[in-house]
């Protein structure tokens, strides 16, 4: 496995592969790899050509600096788990690198915002699709690796390629989730012993309520998950609603519908969804 971290470095790798019409598979990472990312890389594997798993965490799609200083950097290890799943580059360029002319974002998709975490996070999908749009430029994939954890992202992506009419295959990869029935995320490496324990009783809460809305859909039940959250300390809930997995406007039913939820454990933002069918 090759580590690149300059732009020119892997411009001249990727002539050499285009020249020989090997396919490139690129996962799109901010690091600290768990098991939720190698379940994209593992998706990569059953595509022809080589993956490229790209570590930048790009502060662009940060809106405070207290929680991109806080990001966890976990490199070496990053490294040693990518060699042993079958990576074979990881591009992990500086941020001049990425964005040679300063940090600037451009406002390019206006579809599927306004509405969830578009709401509590101002500027962070211009962040998103800027920096995606940077790795699509310099590595020019056939096929790219989504997480549906991020699944508002993954919208905001899918239509950026559309309308840039992209010739790049995404490829949609379910969450995967620890035992609480979360799906995994780099930002709960983090979380205090205490953290852990109220996460899981968060799981819990989320989990029973889930069981209740799939058995037959009442709105109630999003109030009673907000208010059971409320119970055990959990303050700050930025939206659970309930919203079609096609438009993202929000359903009243459970089919083709997924439950979305965001709140903070302390000063760690938790988000998730869950299918209602
Ligand atoms: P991140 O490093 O958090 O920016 O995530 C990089 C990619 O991995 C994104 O496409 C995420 O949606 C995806 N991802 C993160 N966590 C999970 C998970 N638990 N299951 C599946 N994909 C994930």
């Amino acid at each position: 496995m090759k580590i690149v971290k300059k732009t020119s470095e892997i411009k001249e790798i990727l002539s050499y592969l285009e020249s020989n019409k090997t396919k490139i598979n690129l996962i799109p990472t901010m690091g600290n790899i768990h098991d939720g990312h190698l379940s994209l890389l593992s998706e990569a594997n059953k595509f022809e050509g080589i993956n490229i798993v790209s570590i930048f965490i790009n502060p662009t799609q940060f809106n405070e600096i207290a929680d991109l200083e806080n990001y966890p950097n976990t490199f070496d290890n990053d490294v040693n788990l990518l060699s042993k799943n079958n990576c074979q580059i990881v591009f992990a360029p500086e941020i001049n690198e990425m964005y040679p002319g300063g940090l600037e974002t451009k406002k390019t998709i206006f579809e599927y915002r306004k509405i969830l975490c578009d709401n509590f996070r101002s500027g962070h999908f211009d962040g998103v699709t800027t920096i995606v749009k940077i790795l699509f430029d310099h590595i020019n994939p056939s096929n790219v690796f989504f997480g549906e954890k991020d699944f508002q992202q993954l919208k905001i992506i899918e239509h950026m390629i559309i309308e840039n009419n992209l010739k790049i295959n995404l490829v949609k990869c379910p969450s995967i989730r620890g035992t609480n029935g979360m799906s995994l995320s780099s930002r709960y490496s983090k979380f205090s012993e205490n953290d852990k324990t109220k996460f899981d009783q968060c799981a819990k809460i989320i989990n029973d309520n889930l069981s209740d809305l799939i058995e037959s859909f009442d709105f109630k039940i999003l109030d009673k998950i907000k208010n059971d959250l409320k119970s055990i300390g959990i303050s700050s809930i930025d939206y659970c609603e309930v919203r079609s997995e096609d438009s993202l406007d929000l359903s009243s039913i459970n089919k083709d519908s997924r439950l979305f939820i965001a709140f903070y454990l302390n000063a760690i933002r938790i988000i998730d969804n869950f299918t209602l069918y």
